[in-house]
Protein backbone atom coordinates (compact mmCIF):
# COMPACT_ATOMS: atom_id res chain seq x y z
CA UNK A 1 0.00 0.00 0.00
CA UNK A 2 1.23 3.70 -0.59
CA UNK A 3 2.15 5.24 2.33
CA UNK A 4 3.26 8.75 2.42
CA UNK A 5 5.10 9.86 5.87
CA UNK A 6 4.03 13.49 7.79
CA UNK A 7 5.88 15.28 9.70
CA UNK A 8 4.38 15.19 12.42
CA UNK A 9 3.89 18.03 14.90
CA UNK A 10 5.26 18.45 17.82
CA UNK A 11 2.57 20.00 21.13
CA UNK A 12 3.31 21.76 24.05
CA UNK A 13 0.54 22.98 26.49
CA UNK A 14 2.59 25.19 29.45
CA UNK A 15 0.22 25.71 32.68
CA UNK A 16 -3.24 25.48 31.10
CA UNK A 17 -6.24 26.14 33.22
CA UNK A 18 -9.48 26.64 31.92
CA UNK A 19 -12.40 27.37 34.08
CA UNK A 20 -16.27 27.56 33.75
CA UNK A 21 -17.64 29.68 36.75
CA UNK A 22 -16.57 28.19 39.91
CA UNK A 23 -15.57 24.74 37.97
CA UNK A 24 -11.35 24.30 37.56
CA UNK A 25 -12.70 21.86 34.45
CA UNK A 26 -8.01 21.84 33.98
CA UNK A 27 -5.82 23.31 36.52
CA UNK A 28 -2.39 23.60 35.59
CA UNK A 29 -1.80 21.11 33.12
CA UNK A 30 1.65 21.04 31.31
CA UNK A 31 2.61 18.52 28.92
CA UNK A 32 5.01 17.75 25.98
CA UNK A 33 4.16 15.81 23.24
CA UNK A 34 6.81 15.00 20.24
CA UNK A 35 6.00 14.65 16.18
CA UNK A 36 4.60 11.49 15.65
CA UNK A 37 4.10 10.78 19.18
CA UNK A 38 0.34 8.45 20.07
CA UNK A 39 -0.21 10.43 23.14
CA UNK A 40 -3.75 9.47 25.34
CA UNK A 41 -5.70 11.76 27.74
CA UNK A 42 -6.74 9.02 29.86
CA UNK A 43 -9.12 9.44 33.07
CA UNK A 44 -12.37 9.57 34.96
CA UNK A 45 -15.48 11.30 33.41
CA UNK A 46 -15.32 15.01 34.12
CA UNK A 47 -11.58 14.77 34.95
CA UNK A 48 -10.47 17.48 31.85
CA UNK A 49 -9.90 15.11 29.09
CA UNK A 50 -12.31 16.51 26.43
CA UNK A 51 -11.60 20.17 28.04
CA UNK A 52 -7.57 19.51 27.22
CA UNK A 53 -7.82 18.96 23.31
CA UNK A 54 -10.93 21.12 23.01
CA UNK A 55 -8.61 24.23 24.04
CA UNK A 56 -5.68 22.27 21.67
CA UNK A 57 -8.33 22.05 18.94
CA UNK A 58 -9.42 26.06 19.20
CA UNK A 59 -12.68 25.20 20.40
CA UNK A 60 -12.07 26.27 23.52
CA UNK A 61 -10.10 29.35 25.25
CA UNK A 62 -7.80 28.83 27.79
CA UNK A 63 -8.48 31.09 31.21
CA UNK A 64 -4.48 30.92 31.37
CA UNK A 65 -1.53 28.94 29.95
CA UNK A 66 -0.30 28.76 26.71
CA UNK A 67 -0.50 25.90 23.51
CA UNK A 68 2.59 25.74 20.89
CA UNK A 69 1.98 23.32 18.35
CA UNK A 70 5.82 23.48 16.53
CA UNK A 71 7.00 25.59 18.70
CA UNK A 72 4.56 28.06 17.99
CA UNK A 73 2.11 29.85 20.23
CA UNK A 74 -1.60 29.16 18.40
CA UNK A 75 -3.30 31.27 20.85
CA UNK A 76 -4.21 33.97 18.36
CA UNK A 77 -4.78 31.24 15.45
CA UNK A 78 -8.46 30.16 14.38
CA UNK A 79 -9.21 26.63 14.70
CA UNK A 80 -9.75 26.13 10.80
CA UNK A 81 -6.03 27.36 10.89
CA UNK A 82 -4.25 24.98 13.03
CA UNK A 83 -4.22 22.57 10.67
CA UNK A 84 -5.30 19.41 12.54
CA UNK A 85 -7.98 16.25 11.84
CA UNK A 86 -10.11 15.93 13.95
CA UNK A 87 -12.67 12.37 14.90
CA UNK A 88 -15.44 12.71 17.37
CA UNK A 89 -17.76 9.92 18.83
CA UNK A 90 -20.35 11.97 17.76
CA UNK A 91 -18.41 14.49 14.56
CA UNK A 92 -20.97 12.63 12.28
CA UNK A 93 -20.72 12.36 9.07
CA UNK A 94 -22.71 14.36 6.27
CA UNK A 95 -25.57 12.17 5.80
CA UNK A 96 -26.47 13.83 2.54
CA UNK A 97 -23.23 13.67 1.70
CA UNK A 98 -21.75 10.66 -0.24
CA UNK A 99 -18.30 8.91 1.45
CA UNK A 100 -16.47 10.36 -1.29
CA UNK A 101 -18.02 13.82 -0.69
CA UNK A 102 -17.66 13.46 2.91
CA UNK A 103 -13.83 12.75 2.39
CA UNK A 104 -13.15 15.23 0.06
CA UNK A 105 -14.94 17.98 2.22
CA UNK A 106 -11.71 19.32 3.82
CA UNK A 107 -9.68 19.13 0.42
CA UNK A 108 -12.49 21.31 -1.14
CA UNK A 109 -12.78 23.94 2.16
CA UNK A 110 -9.07 24.34 1.51
CA UNK A 111 -9.86 25.33 -2.59
CA UNK A 112 -7.70 22.09 -3.80
CA UNK A 113 -8.24 21.30 -7.09
CA UNK A 114 -9.83 18.31 -8.64
CA UNK A 115 -7.95 15.99 -9.78
CA UNK A 116 -5.30 16.58 -6.37
CA UNK A 117 -8.78 16.03 -4.41
CA UNK A 118 -9.64 12.49 -6.03
CA UNK A 119 -5.79 11.52 -5.70
CA UNK A 120 -5.75 12.51 -1.87
CA UNK A 121 -9.50 10.90 -1.39
CA UNK A 122 -8.79 7.84 -3.13
CA UNK A 123 -5.27 7.41 -0.75
CA UNK A 124 -7.38 8.03 2.30
CA UNK A 125 -9.96 5.83 1.53
CA UNK A 126 -7.50 2.85 0.56
CA UNK A 127 -5.45 3.86 3.48
CA UNK A 128 -8.94 2.70 6.02
CA UNK A 129 -9.70 -0.07 3.64
CA UNK A 130 -12.47 1.32 2.16
CA UNK A 131 -11.60 1.63 -1.26
CA UNK A 132 -15.08 1.44 -3.45
CA UNK A 133 -17.29 2.54 -1.31
CA UNK A 134 -17.23 6.34 -2.87
CA UNK A 135 -20.42 6.63 -3.76
CA UNK A 136 -22.32 5.13 -0.71
CA UNK A 137 -24.21 7.62 1.99
CA UNK A 138 -23.44 7.25 5.39
CA UNK A 139 -26.81 5.65 6.61
CA UNK A 140 -25.58 2.79 3.69
CA UNK A 141 -22.23 2.09 6.26
CA UNK A 142 -22.18 0.29 9.61
CA UNK A 143 -20.76 1.78 12.59
CA UNK A 144 -17.42 0.96 12.11
CA UNK A 145 -16.95 1.58 8.28
CA UNK A 146 -18.37 5.00 9.05
CA UNK A 147 -16.03 5.98 11.89
CA UNK A 148 -13.12 4.75 8.84
CA UNK A 149 -14.85 7.31 6.73
CA UNK A 150 -14.42 10.02 9.66
CA UNK A 151 -10.86 8.92 10.05
CA UNK A 152 -10.31 9.44 6.21
CA UNK A 153 -11.70 12.67 6.22
CA UNK A 154 -9.24 13.11 8.86
CA UNK A 155 -6.11 12.48 6.92
CA UNK A 156 -6.87 13.35 4.01
CA UNK A 157 -5.68 16.58 4.13
CA UNK A 158 -1.73 15.07 5.48
CA UNK A 159 -2.93 16.59 8.76
CA UNK A 160 0.86 16.65 11.03
CA UNK A 161 -2.01 16.62 14.06
CA UNK A 162 -4.92 14.38 14.94
CA UNK A 163 -7.28 14.76 18.06
CA UNK A 164 -9.67 12.00 18.68
CA UNK A 165 -12.20 12.24 21.34
CA UNK A 166 -13.49 8.40 22.29
CA UNK A 167 -13.89 7.72 18.50
CA UNK A 168 -14.27 4.13 19.34
CA UNK A 169 -16.99 4.58 21.78
CA UNK A 170 -20.18 3.55 20.36
CA UNK A 171 -18.81 0.30 18.47
CA UNK A 172 -18.80 -2.86 19.95
CA UNK A 173 -16.04 -4.08 21.96
CA UNK A 174 -14.59 -6.65 18.98
CA UNK A 175 -14.83 -3.64 16.53
CA UNK A 176 -13.27 -1.73 18.99
CA UNK A 177 -10.07 -3.85 19.57
CA UNK A 178 -9.88 -4.41 15.98
CA UNK A 179 -9.79 -0.64 15.21
CA UNK A 180 -7.10 0.10 18.12
CA UNK A 181 -5.34 -2.08 16.30
CA UNK A 182 -5.70 -0.65 13.10
CA UNK A 183 -5.70 3.18 13.89
CA UNK A 184 -2.16 2.66 15.55
CA UNK A 185 -0.67 0.98 12.78
CA UNK A 186 -1.99 3.80 9.83
CA UNK A 187 -0.78 6.32 12.73
CA UNK A 188 2.37 4.37 12.65
CA UNK A 189 3.01 4.32 9.17
CA UNK A 190 1.92 8.28 8.41
CA UNK A 191 4.25 9.68 10.89
CA UNK A 192 1.30 11.97 12.37
CA UNK A 193 1.20 12.88 15.75
CA UNK A 194 -1.82 11.50 18.07
CA UNK A 195 -3.66 12.85 20.83
CA UNK A 196 -6.42 10.51 21.51
CA UNK A 197 -8.80 11.17 24.79
CA UNK A 198 -10.72 7.81 26.30
CA UNK A 199 -11.93 6.53 29.51
CA UNK A 200 -10.79 2.83 28.88
CA UNK A 201 -7.70 2.53 30.34
CA UNK A 202 -7.05 -1.14 28.08
CA UNK A 203 -7.27 1.29 24.87
CA UNK A 204 -4.71 3.33 26.62
CA UNK A 205 -2.21 0.60 27.64
CA UNK A 206 -2.93 -0.65 24.36
CA UNK A 207 -2.45 1.90 21.68
CA UNK A 208 -0.16 4.61 23.51
CA UNK A 209 3.39 5.57 23.13
CA UNK A 210 2.39 7.67 26.37
CA UNK A 211 -0.24 8.11 28.51
CA UNK A 212 -1.43 11.31 30.55
CA UNK A 213 -3.51 9.98 33.11
CA UNK A 214 -5.99 13.10 34.35
CA UNK A 215 -7.68 13.10 37.37
CA UNK A 216 -9.65 15.95 39.44
CA UNK A 217 -8.54 18.48 36.36
CA UNK A 218 -4.94 17.74 36.95
CA UNK A 219 -2.16 15.55 35.43
CA UNK A 220 -2.33 12.39 38.21
CA UNK A 221 0.96 10.79 36.61
CA UNK A 222 2.74 10.81 32.55
CA UNK A 223 4.81 8.00 31.21
CA UNK A 224 4.93 4.99 28.99
CA UNK A 225 2.06 2.42 29.90
CA UNK A 226 4.39 0.17 31.86
CA UNK A 227 5.72 2.86 33.85
CA UNK A 228 2.28 3.97 34.93
CA UNK A 229 1.59 0.23 35.27
CA UNK A 230 4.13 -0.93 37.07
CA UNK A 231 5.27 2.68 39.10
CA UNK A 232 2.14 4.01 39.76
CA UNK A 233 3.06 7.14 41.70
CA UNK A 234 -0.08 7.36 44.05
CA UNK A 235 -2.75 5.22 45.13
CA UNK A 236 -5.36 6.75 42.17
CA UNK A 237 -2.89 5.82 39.51
CA UNK A 238 -2.54 1.84 41.29
CA UNK A 239 -6.24 1.55 41.39
CA UNK A 240 -7.20 3.43 38.01
CA UNK A 241 -5.05 0.93 35.89
CA UNK A 242 -5.28 -2.18 36.32
CA UNK A 243 -6.32 -4.55 39.13
CA UNK A 244 -3.85 -3.52 42.66
CA UNK A 245 -4.00 -5.02 46.40
CA UNK A 246 -3.27 -2.58 48.50
CA UNK A 247 -2.66 -3.37 52.69
CA UNK A 248 -2.34 -0.91 54.98
CA UNK A 249 0.59 -0.17 57.41
CA UNK A 250 3.16 2.22 58.37
CA UNK A 251 6.74 2.82 56.73
CA UNK A 252 9.69 1.20 58.97
CA UNK A 253 12.09 2.76 57.39
CA UNK A 254 12.83 4.44 53.90
CA UNK A 255 16.61 5.16 52.12
CA UNK A 256 16.61 6.74 48.41
CA UNK A 257 13.45 4.74 46.81
CA UNK A 258 13.91 1.30 49.00
CA UNK A 259 11.60 0.82 51.98
CA UNK A 260 10.19 -1.56 53.97
CA UNK A 261 6.76 -2.28 56.15
CA UNK A 262 6.13 -4.63 58.74
CA UNK A 263 2.66 -6.45 58.10
CA UNK A 264 1.68 -9.34 60.50
CA UNK A 265 5.11 -9.19 62.19
CA UNK A 266 6.64 -9.79 58.63
CA UNK A 267 8.81 -7.17 57.28
CA UNK A 268 8.00 -6.71 53.54
CA UNK A 269 10.60 -4.47 51.57
CA UNK A 270 9.55 -2.49 48.14
CA UNK A 271 9.68 1.12 46.24
CA UNK A 272 8.86 3.74 47.99
CA UNK A 273 7.05 6.74 47.62
CA UNK A 274 9.20 9.96 47.17
CA UNK A 275 8.55 11.99 51.16
CA UNK A 276 7.46 8.66 52.59
CA UNK A 277 9.85 8.04 55.68
CA UNK A 278 9.47 6.29 58.80
CA UNK A 279 6.35 6.26 60.94
CA UNK A 280 4.29 7.73 58.31
CA UNK A 281 1.00 5.56 56.91
CA UNK A 282 1.21 4.38 53.68
CA UNK A 283 -0.18 1.54 51.40
CA UNK A 284 1.88 -1.23 49.68
CA UNK A 285 0.97 -1.95 46.59
CA UNK A 286 1.00 -5.19 44.21
CA UNK A 287 -1.06 -6.40 41.44
CA UNK A 288 -2.39 -9.93 41.43
CA UNK A 289 -0.63 -11.38 38.66
CA UNK A 290 2.65 -10.84 40.59
CA UNK A 291 1.84 -12.59 43.60
CA UNK A 292 2.76 -16.72 43.74
CA UNK A 293 1.33 -19.01 45.80
CA UNK A 294 4.01 -20.92 47.62
CA UNK A 295 4.09 -23.80 50.31
CA UNK A 296 6.51 -22.15 52.18
CA UNK A 297 9.61 -23.90 50.73
CA UNK A 298 9.69 -23.70 46.72
CA UNK A 299 10.20 -20.27 46.95
CA UNK A 300 12.94 -17.62 47.15
CA UNK A 301 11.10 -14.79 47.17
CA UNK A 302 11.67 -12.40 49.77
CA UNK A 303 8.22 -10.86 50.42
CA UNK A 304 6.12 -13.44 52.44
CA UNK A 305 3.03 -13.57 54.20
CA UNK A 306 0.60 -16.36 55.45
CA UNK A 307 -2.60 -16.90 54.81
CA UNK A 308 -5.76 -19.05 53.87
CA UNK A 309 -7.94 -19.29 51.15
CA UNK A 310 -11.14 -18.10 51.08
CA UNK A 311 -12.19 -18.05 47.61
CA UNK A 312 -10.92 -20.37 44.51
CA UNK A 313 -12.16 -19.39 41.03
CA UNK A 314 -11.21 -20.88 37.73
CA UNK A 315 -11.13 -18.22 35.14
CA UNK A 316 -9.46 -20.24 31.92
CA UNK A 317 -5.68 -19.58 31.74
CA UNK A 318 -5.36 -18.71 35.73
CA UNK A 319 -6.92 -18.99 38.77
CA UNK A 320 -8.39 -15.92 40.85
CA UNK A 321 -7.54 -16.44 44.44
CA UNK A 322 -8.63 -14.92 47.46
CA UNK A 323 -6.01 -14.95 50.31
CA UNK A 324 -7.29 -14.32 53.85
CA UNK A 325 -4.38 -12.35 55.81
CA UNK A 326 -3.87 -13.45 59.38
CA UNK A 327 -4.63 -9.28 60.20
CA UNK A 328 -7.84 -10.00 58.48
CA UNK A 329 -7.17 -7.68 55.42
CA UNK A 330 -7.00 -9.81 51.81
CA UNK A 331 -4.83 -10.46 48.85
CA UNK A 332 -6.57 -11.29 45.38
CA UNK A 333 -3.85 -13.59 43.59
CA UNK A 334 -3.91 -14.69 39.80
CA UNK A 335 -2.32 -17.90 39.93
CA UNK A 336 -1.74 -19.39 36.47
CA UNK A 337 -3.57 -22.23 35.66
CA UNK A 338 -0.72 -24.18 33.11
CA UNK A 339 1.42 -27.16 33.49
CA UNK A 340 -0.94 -28.58 35.88
CA UNK A 341 0.21 -26.41 39.01
CA UNK A 342 -0.95 -27.74 42.06
CA UNK A 343 -4.57 -27.91 43.29
CA UNK A 344 -5.85 -24.74 45.61
CA UNK A 345 -9.03 -25.34 47.93
CA UNK A 346 -10.71 -23.22 49.83
CA UNK A 347 -9.66 -23.12 53.29
CA UNK A 348 -6.04 -24.48 52.35
CA UNK A 349 -2.88 -22.40 54.38
CA UNK A 350 -0.63 -20.85 52.01
CA UNK A 351 2.16 -18.71 51.62
CA UNK A 352 2.31 -15.97 49.27
CA UNK A 353 5.20 -14.33 48.19
CA UNK A 354 6.13 -11.60 45.78
CA UNK A 355 9.34 -9.91 44.77
CA UNK A 356 9.87 -6.71 46.31
CA UNK A 357 10.80 -4.94 42.46
CA UNK A 358 6.75 -5.62 42.45
CA UNK A 359 5.89 -3.89 45.25
CA UNK A 360 5.27 -0.16 45.43
CA UNK A 361 5.01 1.38 48.80
CA UNK A 362 2.38 4.60 48.63
CA UNK A 363 0.99 7.52 50.37
CA UNK A 364 -2.22 6.59 51.87
CA UNK A 365 -4.39 8.99 50.12
P1 LIG B 1 -15.78 12.71 29.98
O1 LIG B 1 -14.93 11.49 29.96
O2 LIG B 1 -17.05 12.53 30.77
O3 LIG B 1 -16.00 13.34 28.64
P2 LIG B 1 -13.70 14.67 30.56
O4 LIG B 1 -12.55 14.15 31.32
O5 LIG B 1 -13.54 14.82 29.09
O6 LIG B 1 -14.98 13.81 30.88
P3 LIG B 1 -14.40 17.46 30.53
O7 LIG B 1 -15.49 17.26 29.52
O8 LIG B 1 -13.16 18.09 30.08
O9 LIG B 1 -14.07 16.07 31.22
O10 LIG B 1 -15.01 18.27 31.74
C1 LIG B 1 -14.26 18.68 32.86
C2 LIG B 1 -15.14 19.46 33.83
O11 LIG B 1 -15.54 20.68 33.24
C3 LIG B 1 -16.43 18.74 34.20
O12 LIG B 1 -16.69 19.02 35.55
C4 LIG B 1 -17.45 19.38 33.31
O13 LIG B 1 -18.73 19.32 33.88
C5 LIG B 1 -16.95 20.79 33.18
N1 LIG B 1 -17.29 21.41 31.90
C6 LIG B 1 -16.88 21.03 30.68
N2 LIG B 1 -17.37 21.83 29.72
C7 LIG B 1 -18.14 22.75 30.34
C8 LIG B 1 -18.90 23.88 29.90
N3 LIG B 1 -18.98 24.21 28.61
N4 LIG B 1 -19.55 24.60 30.83
C9 LIG B 1 -19.45 24.28 32.14
N5 LIG B 1 -18.74 23.25 32.64
C10 LIG B 1 -18.09 22.49 31.75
Amino acid sequence: MHMKTISGASVRCENLRKTFGAVKAVDDVSFEIGGGEFVTLLGPSGSGKTTTLMMIAGFEVPSDGDILINDRSVAAVQPRSRDIGMIFQNYALFPHMTVYQNVAFPLRMRGREDQETRHRVRVALETVGLTGYDNRFPRQLSGGQQQRVAFARAIVFDAPLLLMDEPLGALDKQLRQRLQLEVKRIQRDLGVTVIYVTHDQEEALIMSDRIILMNDARIAQMGTPSELYDRPVDKFVASFLGESNMLHGRVDQSQGDEGSMTLNGRVVTGQVAAGLGAGDPALLVVRPEKIHLTDGHSDMRTNRLSGQVLESIYVGDHLRVVVGLEGGEQLVVKHPTYFGGRNINIGDIVEVGWHPADTRILRES
